[in-house]
């Protein structure tokens, strides 16, 4: 959810009451006159559910066949949302996890006047010490790329060790071994979708635009040339909107074909956001313009279903790109490629595997 974790948004604009249901209203109109007692998601529980279902629908043959089923998929759907789901559970939990969700990112491109988003450092520590220099820090205005960048190394790193496990199962010394890589082939398929699919929660929160705004909810005390609205539509568009109005199949049919990722992850994640940051001005625009309370919402579904489908598609594309980079990755100590196990080149550091220490 998105009011726990936003510090400057309780600060400036207040509301995050204790209301945790609303009743489904009769009419979008009606919904906005009780924003103030919304929980909003971030996305809303539809959007993040939406975008992990229409990205898994849409694993290439090339991935992991247990990703594809259709347990996979309705799981994948559910995990998405997960990271809003364990939101409450304490300090320091809440306040370490929630700034996760979100970058305030102004109006300059800089964050809190510091770092840019095109160059960001290349640690949370790094980029918080940056922050921290123009009097803020990273709990304050987030670190929502660094969520993105470090669960997508998660997952590389978790198809590598998937990539061994399938070797062992067939190519391990003895039955015993073999018998362990099967078991452990099942553990790390549990950990792929557990990782993938908490992680996916993040990759979806940086396709709303308001996530990666230091215009966040309402449009604030900011200069505002085009009279922006200064209702707060945060939760109202993610949440609310989302579910009325918006179908996963519309979504999945939305999004653009596969694209291989052809730099860092960490500049990918830089322009992905940055793509989602040009968005904020024209959601602002079409709210003004009362496209989102419309008797036939059609422009404000059209904004909403082509954000959705922009992240849904962003996150099968990094899957498909962590699957592609796990043969370069390491496993064991001292690091072997698993390139060069599955050529033969190496044999499976076996007492690394299994932990024989
Ligand atoms: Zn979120």
């Amino acid at each position: 959810m998105f009011c726990g974790g936003r510090t400057e948004l309780s600060a400036r604009f207040d509301k995050c009451g204790g209301v945790t249901q609303v009743k489904r209203v009769a009419s979008l109109t009606a919904l906005l006159l009780l924003s103030s007692a919304v929980q909003a998601g971030a996305w809303g529980a539809s959007g993040h559910r939406i975008i992990g279902l229409c990205a898994a629908r849409a694993l290439p043959a090339e991935t992991p066949a247990f990703l594809r089923t259709a347990d996979a998929i309705w799981d994948l759907g559910e995990l998405a949302r997960e990271a809003d789901r364990s939101k409450g559970a304490g300090q320091p939990h809440d306040a370490d996890l929630d700034p996760g969700h979100y970058v305030n990112v102004g109006d300059d491109g800089r964050i809190a006047g510091g770092p840019e988003l095109a160059a960001l450092p290349r640690t949370r520590a790094d980029y918080d010490a940056a922050l921290r220099a123009q009097g803020s820090d990273s709990g304050k205005v987030g670190w929502l790329p660094y969520a993105v960048v470090d669960g997508w190394q998660q997952l590389v790193k978790d198809f590598a060790y998937y990539r061994i496990d399938q070797m062992g199962v067939t190519h391990g010394a003895d039955a015993a071994q073999r018998a362990w890589f099967v078991k452990d082939l099942k553990l790390r398929q549990g950990l792929i979708l557990r990782d993938l699919g908490y992680w996916s929660h993040f990759v979806g929160d940086a396709s709303q635009p308001l996530h990666v705004t230091t215009h966040f909810n309402a449009w604030g005390d900011y200069p505002n040339p085009h009279n922006y609205t200064s209702e707060r539509i945060h939760g109202p568009f993610e949440g609310e909107f989302i579910h009325q109005f918006v179908s996963d199949s519309e979504v999945c049919a939305a999004m653009a074909p596969l694209r291989a990722m052809d730099g860092s992850i960490m500049a990918e994640t830089a322009d992905y956001i940055g793509a989602t940051r040009a968005q904020v001005e024209p959601l602002f625009a079409l709210w003004t313009a009362g496209a989102f309370k419309a008797a036939k919402p059609d422009q404000a579904r059209g904004f909403a279903v082509a954000r959705l489908a922009v992240g849904a598609a962003e996150l099968r594309d990094l899957v498909v790109a962590a699957w592609r980079a796990s043969p370069d990755a390491t496993v064991g100590y001292p690091a072997v490629k698993v390139s060069a196990i599955e050529s033969g080149a190496a044999p499976i550091p076996i007492d690394a595997i299994q932990g024989n220490d």
